[in-house]
């Protein structure tokens, strides 16, 4: 079977053809979901595709972490402890 050079920028998927041959189609491979940067959830309201302002929620951390962990960083914050 021929098969696609080295590079893994796209993804392979193994299909039938309706003529019986087994080949191997290239695919854009697809991005994963964000995830909060101190608890690793994955986040809300986040698109992975689209334009810069579907893919965070407008607050501060939009897109990085969690509204919890933000949540944490002011109170942390206004206490006067460095986070
Ligand atoms: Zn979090």
């Amino acid at each position: 079977m021929k098969y696609p050079k080295k590079s893994r920028s796209l993804r392979r998927i193994a299909r039938r053809t309706p003529g019986g041959r087994n080949v191997i189609h290239l695919e854009p491979r697809k991005a994963g979901k964000a995830h909060c940067a101190q608890c690793k959830h994955t986040l809300n309201g986040i698109h992975n595709y689209g334009a810069k302002s579907e893919k965070k929620t407008a607050r501060p951390f939009g897109g990085y972490l969690c509204s919890a962990c933000m949540r944490k960083v002011f109170v942390g914050q206004a206490r006067g402890k460095h986070v």
